[in-house]
């Protein structure tokens, strides 16, 4: 419960007015609610000894009237609060979650798979949520009832009978603490195993061309079967506890009943109480059933909000390593980029990717970066984009480390057009328009002119205005390419990056991208990372990149005359057009 406090302390206390209101809500419900019962007894004394009047009656049932009435306006009213607050809390949580996530480099997300964070600000969320607000109707609610109805009932009843009753139930909520303690630890390994199934579900969705195309719906459907029924079985063997607590309590509390009447019925004939005394008594035992199976429930509740805080503070306490300092500065321009003895590792990998890396781009170079697959080609242009810190070694943009940087301004400085490209279902426009949100027409015609999607405009049915992504029109993977570029070239970057963004375009297409790049972007600096030599061959300087280290540098002349893997792949290439 501390921990809860802990962790909404701050809603609590910004919300202080309404949770007050709501708290006076809910002692006056828990009041009003034994009214009835009190008004029977007292009914039934009257009657009893003949003392009844019309006026008695009338105030009798008026009352009986009024209660409901009273009692109805309330809950209506706390209802209407504490969804509302509820609703308040999801949204700045998710908020504050989603603006974390924003935060967190590329190291995060190799270690936390997509499922598991959307399980964290769905069901974890909703756990946090409704013991923020639920529980206070379960505790002060029920509490509040139990309490009230223990007074009168020793007060103006018999505190006998009261003892009598009351002290089997403790043994009743015994039982459930033990059954909860058991639960408490499964309910945490279905977390997990429900976090895996939404992943396993998100991978379907995502990849059901893939898996259509593969014919392999019946494997999917099996690896889904598989993890649905883990989920159901680790459900199930948090219910089977369940089921061992509900008749035991029930059973107590029949004995709790059978006490209350003998020892009531005992209590009158020995003029110790009233029929309607006892009648009241018996009414609020009956009462009392459901404020504690709910309390039990609230230990419940209480038990998945704490994992769920949990769950929810440890991505919320990660911090990203890639981040600002106070000092950070600011970047709109350089002159040069240096990299000295880098080497990059993957956060869980054992082995560099690339090493020792040795180069300079300077502004308004066109620089090609070559090298068979899986070289590192990627892996060592992305580090313009601050994703992780590099392993070993520097980054000097203009003679200070990329690190001493604004991060954003450095993203900003690139224009990076990635191998696969993430389509948004918005239109074409709009898609293009994320690289620079507010850009005027002139620049988006000039991005979509550069990136030669001109000529793709005419073939869709709204031109730029057309919806693409899921549910619009599937566009082709050179259309996809252009589209990327556009986006990326919308917002004038100092450095585009290419990164294998050409492969799909044929010939002619890449020759006019590349004429363009060279018309439009004078003073601003290139990387094109190919397999397609006709890219780069007017480059300024052409990396050759294997196994993680630069093995030829060069211009295409220079290259073509050294023997090397450049010159064989050049020739290869020849020979097969
Ligand atoms: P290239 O662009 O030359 O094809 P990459 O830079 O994409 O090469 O990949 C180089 C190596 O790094 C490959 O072995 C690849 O599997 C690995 N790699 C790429 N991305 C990651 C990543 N996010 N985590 C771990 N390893 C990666």
């Amino acid at each position: 419960m501390k921990k809860i406090i802990k962790h909404i302390g701050w809603f609590i206390k910004a919300e202080w007015k309404q949770y007050t209101i709501m708290f006076i809500l809910l002692i006056g419900i828990s009041i009003i609610s034994l009214v009835p019962a009190k008004l029977l007894g007292e009914a039934i004394d009257t009657i009893v000894s003949s003392r009844l009047t019309a006026s008695t009656l009338y105030l009798l049932a008026g009352l009986l009237l009024l209660i409901p009435i009273v009692r109805y306006s309330m809950s209506f009213l706390y209802n209407y609060m504490v969804t509302k607050e509820a609703q308040k809390l999801a949204y700045k949580m998710r908020q504050n979650y989603l603006k974390h996530l924003f935060n967190m480099d590329s190291k995060f997300y190799e270690m936390y798979e997509k499922g598991d964070l959307i399980s964290r600000v769905t069901s974890d969320l909703e756990a946090i949520t409704m013991a923020a607000t639920s529980l206070l109707e379960g505790i002060v609610f029920n509490v509040g009832l139990i309490i009230f109805a223990i007074i009168v009932m020793g007060t103006t009843i018999s505190w006998k009978l009261t003892l009598i009753s009351i002290t089997i139930m403790p043994i009743g909520i015994s039982i459930l603490n033990i059954i909860r303690s058991k639960k408490r630890k499964y309910i945490k390994i279905h977390r997990e195993i429900y976090a895996d199934m939404t992943e396993k579900v998100l991978e379907s969705v995502e990849g059901q061309k893939t898996i259509r195309a593969y014919v392999q719906e019946e494997n999917d459907l099996k690896r889904q079967s598989d993890a649905v029924n883990k989920d159901i079985e680790s459900w199930r063997y948090i219910v089977r506890y369940e089921n061992w607590f509900n008749p035991m309590f029930e059973i107590i509390y029949g004995i709790a009943y059978i006490l209350a009447f003998s020892f009531g019925t005992f209590f009158i004939i020995q003029q110790d109480m009233t029929l309607g005394g006892l009648i009241t008594f018996v009414a609020y035992i009956g009462q009392l059933y459901g404020p504690i199976t709910s309390i039990s429930g609230i230990f419940t509740q209480i038990n998945n909000a704490h994992i769920s805080i949990d769950r929810f503070e440890e991505i919320m306490r990660q911090t990203s390593e890639v981040h600002d300092e106070v000092d950070s500065l600011k970047i709109l321009g350089f002159n040069e980029i240096t990299f000295k003895d880098v080497t990059f590792k993957y956060p869980f990998d054992k082995n560099p990717v690339i090493k020792n890396i040795n180069m300079t781009i300077r502004k308004g170079e066109t620089i090609g970066i070559v090298g068979p697959t899986g070289a590192g080609k990627s892996t060592l242009i992305r580090q313009l984009l601050r994703e992780f810190n590099v392993t070993k070694g520097t980054i000097l943009v203009d003679n200070l480390p990329i690190e001493s940087y604004k991060i954003e301004d450095i993203r900003n400085l690139v224009g990076y057009v990635p191998q696969s490209h993430m389509l948004f279902r918005r239109s074409v426009d709009e898609n293009i328009m994320i690289g620079k949100p507010n850009a005027t027409s002139q620049m988006l015609d000039k991005a979509v002119k550069i990136a030669d999607f001109e000529k793709d405009l005419m073939f869709l049915h709204d031109g730029l205005h057309t919806l693409v992504g899921e549910s619009g029109v599937s566009l082709s993977g050179g259309q996809k390419q252009r589209l990327s570029i556009a986006r990326a070239l919308i917002k004038e970057p100092e450095i585009l990056i290419l990164d294998d963004s050409l492969s799909a375009v044929d010939a002619k297409t890449e020759d006019n991208i590349i004429n363009h790049l060279k018309e439009f972007r004078q003073g601003k600096t290139n990387i094109i990372v190919t397999h397609r030599f006709s890219a780069i061959h007017e480059a300024d300087m052409i990396l050759v990149l294997e196994s993680g280290k630069i093995t030829q540098c060069g211009t295409h002349q220079e290259l073509i005359r050294q023997d090397g893997w450049y010159k064989t792949q050049f020739i290869e290439q020849m020979t097969m057009r």
